[in-house]
């Protein structure tokens, strides 16, 4: 027997290799192996099996990870087509597969020691005090660790073996399974009962799970607070029903220990009770290796992960939940630069499951393909209960600048809704898309900005540490005490713009008496900060949560009435034909957490261009309305879902030779992309963030309908030996970070 194997070194070949007669019946389709190449042993994966090879004096596969194979033949497929339709290379796209932890099996399961009452025939003997105390605690728990029973019964080990003696116990090496939720109290929770709109919803999305023959994707578009997650739970249990597991997709940073509870919950215990297993990147090396392979196992059913969780070994899928599916961080921003909301609908047609994308705000691309037809389009447009959605004011600060002079944070009108928020007792959210004390140093005098040496963008300053940081790469340096320009030298040497430090500051200074807690990537550094921070808060010993991005999701706080959005347009001129649906995104998101409880919410909307469509429909809660002016924007100008973008970045350090392998790029691009009749090339530019990290950045722009084809067409005809060994070059397909 031959195994073809796809090595884990990028050649976009595949290499045959003899299976020893110790390895036979071993190696299967998608089995790990470590096979040699050259002086090398490199991991693989086996992607077919053969009776002969084209080559002679194969070598043989040195060894099988794992006990069974670890890449299914399903995720092996799943893997093919990412590699084809993002152009990547296919060991790239079967590496991103599996974690890291399984790939290389540098852990395994933890083995510990277990103590265990074994069943006695004889007469119970008469054992001294002290062991008769350290025996009533194994009779009652049948069961348990050494190390606790050690613990519980203040014992040693000696006294433990002189019960093994007598022959009432045993001492056994087993695995002890790591759950990284084992400290959470969870208690179980059952069905609600639905509202009509849930109930219509469900109906639709179970009745689509029982036609097994057809996958059927579904847009359910709710408000904040409609009960989406209810309807989660319910399409999960019917899968169960049916004998099927279930993934779920949640954003990172909404990964919260809440919203695992939800889950867990439900499925804790009665007749459907099964594991949830949950992927994503704070666990440790060890729990990541117990969670995947309880799914790998069967025994967990449920998955609920991050984007690289679509590529969990359930089997058989009956249901693909994509939750806030507009969500930017579902992109991986490295190869393969795959999008996990559209491979899990690839996956859910090739496994027959139904995939539902779930959403406030849906992207402009899910609602197309939902008014088209592609997607069935589930509403539900009021929160549960009735409650109302909350009142959003915009205030223009351009007029509250000029009257208050300098750089202002509060508008009066916000600042007075705080100071009622207090008097009442009622807790308040002020959002801010940004970290830091300020945008940038500038000095007023000469205009000097801070700027990173290796990235073209500006320092942000952080105060409490004196320093500026770059957010790009990471680069840190001292606060100067004069503009560093020689022509000037100011002293006084300015911060502008606002950062969530400076307004925690002023908020200390407005509002002594309040408690203030700041929630960004600078003071949640640890494991269990963000869990504690919004412990407090939910527990009312917080008044004030001053945050970025990480605040607006998916959190629910009854007692949280006021929301103010510090720079709401700060994310409006960013040059990226999405900057308007972002802003509307996350507006409509932010607000969201206001008014969750019996109180009407209140929401302030602080913006220099408080007439943009953008703002004008967030404050609106009119999804409908952005969509169709957005969509008509998109048209005209070819965007998606008018089209399909791929944006080939070329990168060097070195400008000149960027630019000048940008201008072969393009020449040869043109020769070969005849035959795409409705493509729109632009460029070669330099790139809206045209310097990162030392490296300078150039970009071609391609649109086109038909963007399965021009990906196979790019893979053949890249790489191109001509381009200068420092000049590398990357293609995102359906890119959501043009910078
Ligand atoms: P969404 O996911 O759309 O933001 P959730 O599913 O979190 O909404 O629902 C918001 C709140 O309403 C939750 O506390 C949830 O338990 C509750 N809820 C959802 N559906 C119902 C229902 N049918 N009856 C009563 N309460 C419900
Ligand atoms: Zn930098």
């Amino acid at each position: 027997m031959i195994a073809r194997v796809s090595l884990e070194i990028a050649l976009r070949k595949e290499f045959d290799y003899s299976i020893p007669p110790a390895l036979l019946g071993q190696v299967e389709i998608g089995t790990r192996v470590q096979a040699p190449f050259g002086a090398r042993k490199i991991f693989g994966t086996v992607t077919a099996l053969a009776e002969e090879s084209a080559h002679a004096n194969l070598k043989p596969i040195l060894r099988v990870v794992g006990a069974q194979t670890l890449v299914t033949p399903k995720i092996l497929k799943l893997a093919r087509w990412i590699g084809e339709y993002y152009c990547c290379a296919p060991e790239i796209a079967l590496k991103s597969v599996l974690p890291e932890v399984v790939r290389k099996k540098e852990e395994g399961w933890k083995k510990q020691l277990f103590v265990r009452a074994l069943p006695s025939h004889e007469e119970f003997p008469t054992l001294p005090k002290r062991q008769q105390e350290v025996w009533n605690i194994i009779e009652e728990r049948r069961e348990l660790p050494l190390a606790e029973l050690l613990e519980l019964a203040e014992t040693t080990a000696a006294t433990i073996r002189k019960l093994e003696d007598r022959g009432l116990l045993e001492i056994t090496s087993e695995i002890s399974e790591r759950d990284p939720y084992a400290r959470e109290h969870i208690l179980p929770t059952q069905p609600l009962s639905l509202n009509e709109a849930q109930a219509k919803a469900l109906e639709q999305v179970k009745s689509a799970m029982g036609r097994s023959e057809l996958a059927s994707t579904f847009l359910l578009h709710g408000v904040t607070g409609s009960g989406k997650t209810e309807i989660y739970l319910q399409a999960i249990a019917h899968a169960l029903e049916q004998g099927k597991g279930a993934i779920v997709l949640v954003p990172e940073i909404s990964l919260t220990p809440q919203t695992v509870e939800r889950f867990k919950a439900r499925f804790s215990s009665g007749k459907l009770q099964t594991l949830v297993a949950v992927l994503h990147s704070h666990l440790s090396a060890g729990e990541r290796h117990d969670e995947w392979h309880k799914i790998r196992q069967g025994r967990a059913r449920i998955v609920i992960g991050a984007r690289s969780a679509i590529f969990a070994p359930a089997d058989p899928v009956g249901l693909i939940i994509v939750d806030e599916e507009h969500e930017q961080t579902y992109k991986q921003e490295e190869a393969p630069r795959y999008h996990a909301r559209d491979v899990a609908i690839m996956r859910g047609q090739m496994e027959n499951a139904v995939v539902l994308l779930g959403s406030a705000t849906p992207s402009l691309e899910s609602y197309h393909n939902a008014k088209k037809g592609k997607y069935a389009l589930l509403e539900l447009p009021e929160r549960v209960d009735n409650q109302k959605m909350p009142r959003v004011r915009v205030v223009d600060m351009r007029q509250a600048a000029t009257k208050e002079k300098g750089n202002l944070i509060f508008s009066p009108q916000l600042k007075e809704a705080i100071h009622q928020r207090i008097e009442k007792q009622e807790q308040t959210i002020l959002f801010l898309n940004r970290r830091g004390w300020a945008t940038a140093l500038q000095c007023e005098k000469c205009g000097y900005v801070a700027t990173c040496p290796n990235c073209s963008i500006s320092m942000t300053y952080h105060r409490m540490e004196q320093k500026l940081a770059c957010h790009i790469c990471g680069e840190v340096q001292r606060v100067p005490m004069v503009c560093p320009n020689e022509k000037c030298g100011n002293p006084a040497i300015r911060f502008s713009g606002t950062g969530t430090q400076r307004v925690e500051e002023t908020l200390a200074k407005l509002f002594p008496q309040a408690r203030v807690r700041r929630m960004d990537s600078d003071t949640m550094k640890r494991k269990d900060d963000y869990r504690k921070t919004l412990g407090d808060f939910r527990a009312g010993r917080i008044d004030i949560l001053v945050g970025t991005q990480m605040i607006a999701k998916g959190l629910h706080f009854p007692n949280v009435t006021l929301v103010g959005i510090i720079h709401a347009d700060s994310a409006l001129h960013q040059p990226d034909f999405r900057a308007g649906e972002r802003t509307f995104q996350l507006l409509t998101q932010v607000s969201g957490r206001a008014g969750r409880g019996d109180v009407e919410g209140e929401v302030f909307v602080q913006a220099f261009s408080p007439f943009h469509p953008a703002i004008q429909y967030a404050r609106r809660h009119d999804y409908a309305g952005f969509y169709e002016q957005e969509i008509e924007f998109r048209e005209q100008l070819k965007y998606p879902p008018a089209s399909r973008v791929a944006l080939l970045t070329l990168k060097g350090r070195n400008e000149d030779k960027v630019k000048f392998s940008a201008d072969f790029l393009k020449r040869e691009l043109e020769k070969n992309l005849g035959e795409f009749k409705d493509l729109i090339f632009s460029g070669p530019a330099p790139a809206p963030l045209l310097k990162a990290e030392t490296f300078y950045r150039h970009q071609i722009m391609l649109r086109t309908r038909a963007m399965s084809k021009l990906s196979l067409t790019l893979a053949k005809i890249i790489p191109f030996p001509q381009l200068p060994e420092d000049v590398t070059l990357t293609i995102d397909i359906d890119p959501v970070n043009l910078a």
